[in-house]
Parts: C-alpha cells; sequence; structure tokens
C-alpha cells in the first residue's frame, strides 16, 4: 500500500494555505492547515506529519520561534521543516536555516517549485530511516535509533545535520565538494545554494562539541571527515 505524505501547513493567510492544499492534494500528498502555531502544536501532538511547511510571518509566535521550539523537542526534531520567507530576505533564510529548517522557499514560489523542494526533503529523509550504525574513532551515530555520542556522550543534531554527518563518517578521509554534498546528502539541489552546505557544516562542527574538529575544511576544495584532525 501506497503511502501518503502528510505534510502540515502552517500558515494565516486562507487563500495561500487553500492554494498550497488543493496543489498538494492534486499532486498526492495529505495536507493539514494550522492557521497558527497553536493550531500546528495541537496537530503535532496528536499525529507527526512528515513535513512541515512553516511561514515565516504568522501571527502570535513567529515562524522562527516555531522551528527553534520544534527542533528542539525530540518528538517533533526527525520532522523536516520548509520554511516559507518573503522574497529577497536573505537574512532571514539564513536565520530560518540556523533555527533549525531544512530549507526555505521564497513567495510567490510556482506549485512546482514547492512540490520539487518538499519530494526534496522527503528523500533526504528517507535515507536516514536506514537501519546503520557507524563509528569513527571515538564518534558513533546509530541511524535506527536516530542517535549520536561521541565518548559515550549522547549529542544533538539537528536532521540535515545528522544526515550530514551520516555521510561524512560513512565517506570518511575523502574529501568532498559542496556540489558533491548537495548531490549525496541533499539528493536533490536543483533549488540550493552551496552557501546552504556551509550553514550545516558550521551547525554540524558547533553540535559535535569537541569532535567538531573531525570535520576539517580543506581549502578551494570542500570538506573532509577525519578520524585524525590535523588543527
Ligand atoms: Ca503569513
Amino acid at each position: 500500500m501506497k503511502t501518503v505524505p502528510r505534510v502540515l501547513v502552517v500558515e494565516d493567510e486562507p487563500a495561500i494555505a487553500e492554494l498550497i492544499a488543493v496543489n498538494l492534494r492534486h499532486n498526492g500528498f495529505q495536507p493539514i492547515w494550522a492557521i497558527d502555531g497553536e493550531a500546528a502544536q495541537r496537530e503535532l501532538d496528536a499525529v507527526l506529519p512528515d513535513v512541515i511547511l512553516l511561514d515565516w510571518m504568522l501571527p502570535g509566535q513567529s515562524g522562527l520561534s516555531l522551528a527553534k521550539k520544534w527542533r528542539t523537542h525530540a518528538r517533533t526534531k526527525p520532522v523536516p521543516i520548509l520554511m516559507i520567507t518573503a522574497r529577497g530576505d536573505e537574512p532571514d533564510k539564513i536565520a530560518g536555516l540556523d533555527a533549525g529548517a531544512d530549507d526555505y522557499i521564497t513567495k510567490p514560489f510556482s506549485t512546482q517549485e514547492l512540490l520539487a523542494r518538499i519530494r526534496a526533503v522527503l528523500r533526504r529523509r528517507a535515507p536516514e530511516q536506514a537501519n546503520d550504525s557507524v563509528t569513527l574513532d571515538a564518534l558513533e551515530l546509530d541511524a535506527a535509533t536516530y542517535r549520536v555520542s561521541y565518548q559515550g556522550q549522547n549529542l544533538k543534531l539537528g536532521p540535515t545535520e545528522f544526515k550530514l554527518l551520516h555521510y561524512f563518517m560513512k565517506h570518511a578521509e575523502r574529501v568532498h565538494s559542496r556540489g558533491q554534498l548537495l548531490d549525496k546528502v541533499w539528493g536533490d539541489h536543483v533549488f540550493i545554494e552551496e552557501r546552504t552546505v556551509d550553514v550545516h557544516v558550521k551547525r554540524l562542527r558547533e553540535a559535535l562539541g569537541a569532535a567538531g574538529a573531525m570535520v576539517e575544511t580543506v581549502r578551494g576544495a570542500g570538506y573532509r571527515m577525519t578520524a585524525h584532525p590535523t588543527a
């Protein structure tokens, strides 16, 4: 049986929400509309969606603070967040990614662009469900339980950082260009800028703490994960 991916649409403008919902339904998704953060929270408490489509500008709690909140809660942490921002709001996009959004889409957007991005975040999530674990030095990643630990201490990682680390650990000691990482980790980089990789690598290093040095920048080439950091 084919499962229909659930998309929680957090959008306060009914006309936009309805347009998105119609297009999602027409393309094999199940949209659930929440008018604000409170309504969205009620939906999340009931059934977890496969993706959250989150408007930046909302009455009450902003999309940014909601993204931050959902990233810190164990229950909602694995659900990818696609942030909707206003046109040309570059600092917003970076702040959104820093808050834990997996990607962003700028208003106004086409249905095709929206669907492509939703499919991309869903694809990105899929390999994480693979039932394997990887060890590199004292760093351990267990994809089945979604856990990362260093010297036995559990670490907190966002979904994109988890995926990125998983890839780095499975292909340690090799240099990966930003473009290669977008291909392998993001899966579909048509709409994603290479700078996005730097944002997530920075977040990954921060999340790894003492093990952050294992993710090395190779000048002019990209990034490498190593058990023997030179720095
Ligand atoms: Ca809005």
